[in-house]
């Protein structure tokens, strides 16, 4: 039987291989003439319908039961409308050669000849009923959204996942994007659930044309749509569907503007399972809503395995904090000047049952800004609470430093909450409780921050800076801060004896604190070296390995019990 395929290509390979896609195609091909009779159909359409080339030649596709799904006004309106086009797209339903009636998509290509006159149709028939058979006997509204005729949620799984498994079996690439109108919400409340239907159902039509060959477009929620794509998955194609999106649409007379956000997930890139691909598309389509609307966001599983790491630590972090994991240790500061200990810094660890006892940098990164941070700061400071109540009983007055995390002490209700718990603890006086702010992050938003240490130091709480020197404060900074005690970074201490620069910098901070009449204290002591060189400069107050480790509360005790002792360290009094 003579073909248009074959009068028309040119002779040759690609004539070959025009024929073999024919021949070999998994749709059903049906070439029609100028008229809409059909000139030839491929194996797969014989395969498909049980009818051979004899048997339809001549015919129109509804003379062979392919007929459109909905016959309603808009339907017929949008038929018409295809008919100008050259590529439409229609969802159909036909006979199969089990004479039942099967879903079906139906794309529709009009070829034109070198004078512009219709030559011939190229028309492709997937089968939409290629679920599975127990399905095939449900009713349509199973699996079509009824305002659209699009597949819906339910179709759209089984398509997914019947997708995965022929794109792992022929190495193919498989997209799917999760699409969404933005501020359809705004448009229906405007202009009315019946202009919003048909917006949508228009809308539906327009994209559809967009798609190739047995790519699918499902509706899975009100104004959002799921593209499942076998052939387009590139930055091009996306971009030209938001720009597909941004043409007015016209109802009853109307032109509407739509903007919609994409996000988009690609198999075997992200090799996940069906259910679990649709929410990456989702979750990427939330991300293009952030980044503005009318944009498209493309998944990506490194980042998500990042941020779902992320998640598990943060999880278990809050186990550590509820089942009484973590632990304060305890680290003396004293003056040099007269050997007497004037408190102790309390340092977080996490005793942590399979890894040991964690140190604050193996830990604290994971809960850094987020409310965790908050969680962890009440429970230190009422930690420190609990251990002066107990060491008051014992006779032992020590002070106790606890650090607070910039965010924290930026927060709202810090003193609120500073001052609830201090209530809750009425045998220590707020004075035994100082809290140590990083200089950053009271340079951070200094008004905030002179605000809730204002209110704190009228509860009778004390701060001292930390980490003083690596926060580039101005001195009009320093001066209005309220601080009873700069702490010298023991970056600066630690190398002050070999490198002249960090011996500049404890010396310029100690001015300083001279100059503001600010007690200072030096962190990092380790040396009986660093001391004697700290007190020349007239350092007085220091923590650091030298003088302790931090310990745990049970062997404070005995520390304080065994301080006197250390002549050598005592000996720095007479120095004097
Ligand atoms: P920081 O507040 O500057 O605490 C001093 C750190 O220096 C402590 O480390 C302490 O063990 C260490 N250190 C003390 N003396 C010496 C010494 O002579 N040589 C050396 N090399 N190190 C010394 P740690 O306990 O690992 O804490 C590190 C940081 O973690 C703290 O720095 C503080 O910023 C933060 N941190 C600790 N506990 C808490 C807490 O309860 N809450 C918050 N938000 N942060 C905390
Ligand atoms: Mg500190
Ligand atoms: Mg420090």
């Amino acid at each position: 039987m003579s073909t248009i395929l074959t009068s028309k290509t040119t002779p040759g390979a690609p004539l070959l291989r025009a024929e073999s896609a024919f021949n070999f195609a998994n749709e059903a091909i049906i070439i029609t003439d100028a008229n809409g009779c059909v000139a030839d159909v491929n194996p797969a359409f014989c395969e498909l319908t049980g009818l051979c080339l004899e048997e339809v030649y001549g015919q129109s596709l509804e003379a062979f039961s392919i007929l459109s799904l909905d016959d309603s006004r808009t339907t017929r309106f949008m038929r018409e409308q295809q008919q100008l086009r050259d590529r439409s797209k229609c969802q159909v339903s036909y006979r199969s050669h089990d004479g039942q009636f099967y879903p079906g998509m139906m794309s529709i290509n009009r070829v034109r000849n070198a004078q512009g006159q219709v030559d011939h149709h190229v028309v492709v028939l997937a089968d939409l009923s290629a679920i599975p058979a127990h399905a095939r006997h449900l009713k349509r509204e199973v699996f079509f959204d009824a305002l659209t005729g699009l597949p819906n949620l339910q179709l759209l799984t089984q398509l997914i996942q019947e997708s995965i498994q022929h794109a792992e079996a022929k190495q193919l690439p498989l997209a799917i994007c999760s699409l969404d109108i933005d501020h359809f919400q705004t448009v229906n409340e405007q202009l009315g659930a019946h202009v919003g239907d048909s917006l949508l159902s228009t809308f539906a039509q327009r994209i559809s044309h967009l798609l190739f060959g047995d790519d699918v477009l499902a509706r899975v929620g009100g104004d959002e749509f799921v593209l499942l794509l076998h052939h387009s998955d590139d930055e091009h194609f996306f971009e030209k569907l938001l720009a597909t999106i941004r043409k007015p649409l016209v109802i009853d007379g109307q032109s509407i503007y739509l903007t919609a956000s994409l996000g988009i997930t690609r198999y075997p890139n992200d090799h996940s399972q069906g259910d679990v691909l649709l929410r990456h598309a989702h979750q990427a389509m939330y991300r293009a809503k952030q980044r503005g609307r009318d944009t498209y966001h493309f998944f990506d599983p490194t980042q998500d395995r990042l941020l779902q790491v992320r998640h598990e630590q943060r999880q278990r972090f809050m186990d550590a904090l509820n089942h009484n994991e973590l632990r304060l240790f305890y680290q003396p500061q004293v003056d040099m000047a007269n050997g007497r200990v004037v408190g102790v810094e309390a340092l977080i660890r996490w005793q942590h049952p399979d890894e040991g006892l964690l140190s604050p940098a193996q830990f604290l990164p994971i809960i850094d800004a987020t409310p965790l941070e908050v969680d962890l700061g009440e429970w230190v400071i009422e930690q420190a609470l609990q251990q002066l109540t107990e060491w008051q009983k014992a006779g032992i007055v020590l002070p106790i430093n606890v650090n607070i995390s910039p965010a924290h002490l930026l927060g709202k209700e810090f003193s609120e909450r500073l001052a609830e718990l201090l209530a809750s603890y009425p045998t220590v006086a707020p004075a035994m409780l100082k809290l140590e702010v990083l200089e950053s992050a009271a340079m951070h938003d200094i008004q905030a921050a002179l605000k809730n240490m204002a209110r704190c130091q009228a509860l009778g709480v004390g701060f001292a800076i930390d980490d003083f020197g690596t926060g580039f404060s101005s001195l009009t900074h320093l001066r209005q801060l309220p601080v009873n005690l700069i702490k010298i970074d023991q970056s600066f201490v630690r190398d002050m004896l070999s490198d002249q620069d960090d011996m500049a910098i404890v010396e310029s901070v100690i001015y300083m604190a001279n100059r503001f009449k600010r007690p200072m204290l030096a962190e990092g002591v380790e040396t009986l070296a660093h001391a004697k060189a700290l007190m020349a400069l007239g350092c007085e107050l220091a923590q650091g390995y030298g003088i302790a480790r931090p310990m745990p509360p049970c062997d404070m005790p005995a520390w304080l019990e065994g301080w006197p002792q250390r002549s050598d360290w005592h000996s720095l009094a007479t120095l004097q």
